[in-house]
């Protein structure tokens, strides 16, 4: 942009390529285990992913499955037919000297997905690759190793068009995007794990004009999208305000420093030499298959706060936090269908529940929804208060037993018997005499205090309700 140029509007232009590991058992054309987490280096590895001469490939037909569900569920046209080619680079990581890719005909092009709130951003592309070793920096020697775990592991690469107008949409993009293809299980998307991994390009465009592009690479957390995007934005302003050019480069996110660095400045796109691949046939996908896909999608997570939004009518808060994760979701719905009052499941379940799955995350949803639903109709139908059922949750919760057998062991239902209470009333009168006069010559304060007295003499345990009604009784 020529120095003078008055700037009337600055956008920024943003683009995210991602690639998600497929849960799949094995890798993308061998038979070694694609759960490498953790493993000895180099235990994961035979001649295929090896790299070895003469080793042929042979597509996983579940990865082609869940690249073909994810997709589907963002809106992609799906091609009657796909191939696979080689790129063609030279890296440690790369026993074969290429990677397996697909280039010119991807599995599936032109979707989109909206992010809740946010804009619709059009899908370039979604393809099947296979992911690199992984270079292993030995701190002692000073060498650098190589473990050949990863290489082979299937993954998709989803590359949008540039419609992402800032780094929090950029974010928000990416958490509903990992919701997504969790939902869909199609990936783990753990992004600790590194199953989930983002690139950016990023540029300004400065009076409607599109500015030279930056590309950000492998930002592997939501805060690394965010934080990384706003660095880079913040650098092109500053160099365009003092008139100066912006180079086309490659850059890499430094959590520690909070800045973005040079890895390489690239004059053009660099040139991989594509090849198609000879040992791997093209990928023809019947018009069939792909439908029976589309039928058995399962209900994704835009749709399922849709509906609970109409049928249940929650707090667009509980909505969220309860449709997170598609277990917790179902488990929401199943709690419902035996206790049909979805706010006060929401509150029971929001307060109690995530809390002590965030205590033992490691025991998973170990209560039965209907033995939760249980406690919720005890309460409700003035068996047990509220804090003794908190109580019974959370025993239910770290053992196997079920909340009757809870309440009935440790004696915990709430005694709503009248008799009972009018005799134990009657006690609390005679021991407190005073009281009882003083109540009785107009002094209705003390009807609390009696109330607690018999409230003690259960053990907290009484009906509430029902012990100020015999207490009242007994005072006439
Ligand atoms: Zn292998």
């Amino acid at each position: 942009m020529p120095k003078g140029t008055t700037i009337s509007e600055i956008r920024m232009v943003i683009g995210l390529e991602i690639h998600a590991q497929l849960a799949t058992r094995t890798k993308l054309f061998c038979n070694c285990s694609s759960d490498y987490f953790r493993a000895p280096p180099n235990t994961h590895s035979c001649p295929v992913c090896l790299g070895m001469p003469g080793a042929l490939p042979v597509l996983n037909e579940r990865a082609v499955e869940l690249a073909l569900q994810a997709a589907l569920a963002l809106d992609c046209e799906i091609p009657r037919r796909c191939k696979f080619d080689r790129k063609n680079y030279f890296y440690p990581d790369l026993p074969k000297g290429y990677q397996i890719s697909q280039y010119d005909q991807p599995l599936a092009q032109r979707g989109h997905f909206r992010p809740s709130g946010g804009e619709e951003v059009r899908i370039r592309r979604v393809h099947l690759e296979e992911d690199a070793g992984k270079l292993v920096h030995d701190e002692r020697s000073g060498r650098s190793l190589v473990d050949l775990n990863r290489a082979g592991v299937p993954l998709i690469e989803i590359v949008t068009e540039p419609d992402l107008s800032s780094p929090e949409a950029a974010a928000q993009f990416m958490r509903e995007l990992r919701q997504l293809l969790r939902y869909l299980g199609v990936s783990h998307a753990e992004m600790e794990k590194g199953e989930l991994r983002c690139d950016a390009n990023i540029s300004l465009s400065v009076n409607g004009q599109r500015g030279t592009k930056t590309e950000i690479k492998n930002m592997n957390s939501f805060q690394a999208v965010e934080a990384a995007l706003s660095a880079e934005a913040r650098r092109q302003r500053r160099l365009l305000a003092v008139g100066e050019p912006i180079i086309q480069a490659t850059l890499g996110w430094n959590p520690a420093s909070g800045q973005v660095e040079l890895q390489r400045e690239k004059e053009e796109a660099e040139d991989y030499h594509y090849l198609p691949e000879p040992d791997l046939l093209p990928l023809e996908i019947a018009a069939d298959r792909t439908e029976r896909l589309r039928q058995a999608m399962p209900e994704l997570p835009a749709q399922r706060r849709a509906r609970w939004q109409r049928e249940y009518r929650l707090p667009d808060y509980d909505i969220r936090l309860l449709s997170e994760e598609r277990e917790l979701a179902d488990y929401f719905e199943q709690v419902v269908r035996c206790f049909p009052q979805p706010k006060e499941v929401s509150n029971w379940m929001m307060s109690e529940l995530l809390r002590l799955l965030g205590e033992e995350p490691q025991r998973g949803l170990a209560l039965a929804p209907d033995d939760f639903a249980q406690v919720l109709q005890m309460v409700s139908q003035g068996q047990l208060n509220r804090n003794k059922a908190k109580q019974v949750i959370a025993e239910a919760f770290k053992s196997d037993r079920t909340p009757q057998q809870i309440v009935a062991e440790q004696g915990w239902a709430q005694i709503s018997d009248e008799a009972t209470l009018m005799s134990l009333a009657t006690e609390v009168l005679r021991e407190n005499p005073e009281a009882a006069a003083g109540y009785r010559s107009g002094n209705a304060k003390v009807l609390g205090f009696l109330i607690g007295k018999l409230m003690a003499k259960t053990g907290g345990q009484a009906n509430p309700k029902l012990a100020t009604e015999v207490l009242r009784a007994a005072l006439k």
